[in-house]
């Protein structure tokens, strides 16, 4: 259920091949065999704009429905899927991605390089000096398999950071936060703040008119999650209004994001095309491939998704 398959069959046939599965065949035409078939790699596909609702009942014998991706919202509600789910967790690639997107936005946005970047016009600016990160509060929302790595980082390069997530966490030199009362701390110190969540029906919109006004004056928003996280009218209007002072996006409601859509426009708008964390062919076959030995030998790999959690 991935028309992305014709690009892993020969990487993730070498990496089955080495973790000493046998007897396998790689399909994406599995119309006369739903019996046949025992794990299905999956990844959106969309047909007249529209992502395709799976039926996975057909397919008895179903073992384990592997997705390409970290985000699995699609499958939240599907009432035919009744065996374990597992995301990609991909440490070697989607990962590091992840990581190297975030920082970069996050420095970018600290330093204010667009200024410069963008501002070739003969004037000299040395009286602006650069902050210094120790002096900078980066809030992350979310703190999971992407969270939490990108937190340790900017930490690592000195930032003072305040994490949100479900549940309690202890994370050296990071206050974690957690419920109502958590994120309103979260927002009320974050100068940037990342948006590294799922989308559950707890999280969609979670930066609104209200969450917004939290922030800092003058604050920054990096959205890597998904972009129903955020009211797009409200963020309009607060970036307008100057009280953001930039959003740089990677995750939209609509993707791809219509070119009509007043983000482009936006001069204090960075959209990028959905990009932050790739997911590798090398590194993630690798995974799919570990994963898919665990359950034949009857383990549960890392990343089993709790549908009722939504996550
Ligand atoms: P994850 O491991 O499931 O972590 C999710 C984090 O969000 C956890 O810390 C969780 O809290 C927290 N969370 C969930 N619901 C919450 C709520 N209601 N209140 C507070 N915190 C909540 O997910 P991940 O692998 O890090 O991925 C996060 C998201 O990134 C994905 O779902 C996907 O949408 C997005 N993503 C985007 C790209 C891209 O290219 N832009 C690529 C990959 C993934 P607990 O720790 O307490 O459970």
């Amino acid at each position: 259920m991935s028309d992305l398959l014709p690009y892993y069959k020969e990487t993730l046939t070498k990496e089955l091949v080495k973790k000493g599965v046998k007897n396998f065949k790689l399909s994406t035409n599995c119309n006369d065999s739903f019996e046949e078939v025992n794990f299905i790699i999956y990844s959106p596909v969309k047909k007249n704009g529209v992502k395709l609702n799976r039926d996975f009942s057909q397919f008895k014998n179903l073992k384990a429905v592997l997705s390409l991706y970290a985000g699995i919202e699609d499958f939240i509600g599907n009432k035919t899927l009744k065996c374990p789910l597992i995301k990609m967790i991909d440490k070697n690639g989607l990962t590091n991605s992840m990581i190297e997107w975030c920082l970069a936005h996050t420095l970018r946005l600290h330093l204010g390089l667009d200024r410069h970047i963008l501002g070739q016009d003969g004037i000299w600016r040395h009286k602006i000096k650069p902050p210094i990160a120790r002096d900078r509060s980066v809030g992350i929302l979310g703190l999971g398999e992407l969270g939490r790595p990108v937190s340790l980082f900017l930490k690592k390069i000195g930032f003072k950071i305040f994490g949100w997530s479900r549940t309690k966490k202890r994370i050296e030199g990071i206050r974690c936060l957690h419920g109502t009362s958590g994120l309103k701390e979260v927002l009320k110190k974050s100068e940037i703040l990342i948006l590294l969540l799922p989308l559950t029906e707890y999280t969609k919109f979670i930066l609104n008119n209200y969450s917004l006004s939290l922030l800092p004056r003058r604050s920054q928003i990096i959205n890597a999650g998904r972009g129903e996280l955020i009211e797009d009218t409200a963020l309009i209007e607060n970036l307008r209004s100057g009280h953001i002072l930039n959003a740089t996006l990677d995750v939209f409601q609509q993707e791809p994001l219509p070119k009509e859509h007043p983000y482009w426009i936006l001069p204090n708008v960075t959209v990028t095309p959905h990009i932050a964390a790739d997911t590798p062919i090398e590194s993630s076959s690798k995974v799919l491939a570990k994963n898919i030995k665990d359950l034949i030998e009857g383990k549960l790999p890392n990343g089993v998704v709790d549908l009722n959690r939504g996550y």
